[in-house]
């Protein structure tokens, strides 16, 4: 099996679930990888392990949402494959053994879950672009709206929100260049009374921008505005 000393061979195998999870440092991995080679018994303890392994796997991490915190269901993973052990009074210091592991396993996640959400908040928030609002004129009774175009370094997005728009009806957005250019920023479909807001992104650059309007199926404008 080894010829390692006992205690040093217990800090090994203890790492097998931080291991197993794909945690630990590069050093702390190459040597738990290295002892795999030579111990039988790690190996199995590992394949052991395999199954909560796969079901840690599928935690979503965007399910983690704003809240640091241990991805949802990893006490009853847990709890599932203890009690799936079933008592073997033999083989109790063992199963002790593993259930420890497992335990340090799933401190490993939570501890990554935390970190992984503690960045999520620290992450850098860009500074968001300035909101411009825009005057709309509404060409189509019924209709109502508003707007305000983003410059980006790639165009300009024009949000646009309103309602009245006919229900199931097409519409398209374009921008109009200094050039009298009209280029198109996307489609929309109608949802009658319910506000609508949709964001459209187009080529033409802010300060290229001359305007943009709506146009219905028939190619009627419905509302235009000038930029
Ligand atoms: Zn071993």
């Amino acid at each position: 099996m080894t010829d390692l000393p006992q205690d040093a061979h217990r800090r090994l195998r203890e790492q097998l679930g931080v291991y197993a999870l794909g945690h630990g440092t590069p050093a702390e991995r190459a040597a738990v990888g290295a002892h795999l080679d030579g111990c039988a018994s790690c190996r199995a303890e590992l394949a052991e392990l395999a199954p909560l392994v796969g079901r840690l796997a599928d935690v979503d991490p965007d399910r983690l949402d704003d809240v640091p915190g241990p991805p949802p269901g990893l006490g009853e993973a847990v709890l599932a494959r203890i009690a799936a052990e079933g008592p073997r009074p033999a083989d109790l210091a063992a199963r002790r053994a593993r259930r420890t592991r497992l335990q340090v396993a799933v401190a490993a996640v939570a501890i990554a879950a935390a970190a992984f959400g503690v960045g999520w908040l620290a992450r850098p928030v860009p500074p968001q672009p300035p909101l411009e609002a825009v005057a709309v004129q509404v060409d189509r009774a019924g209709v109502t709206a508003t707007a305000a175009v983003v410059p980006h370094t790639w165009g300009v997005e024009v949000k646009l929100s309103g309602s009245g728009f006919a229900a199931g009806e097409v519409y398209r957005l374009t921008v109009r260049d200094d050039a009298g250019r009209e280029v198109a920023a996307g489609e929309f479909v109608g949802v009658g009374a319910q506000p609508l807001n949709c964001n459209m992104n187009s080529s033409v650059l802010r300060q290229d921008a001359a305007g943009f309007e709506v146009v219905d199926s028939a190619g009627a404008v419905v509302l235009r505005s000038d930029l």
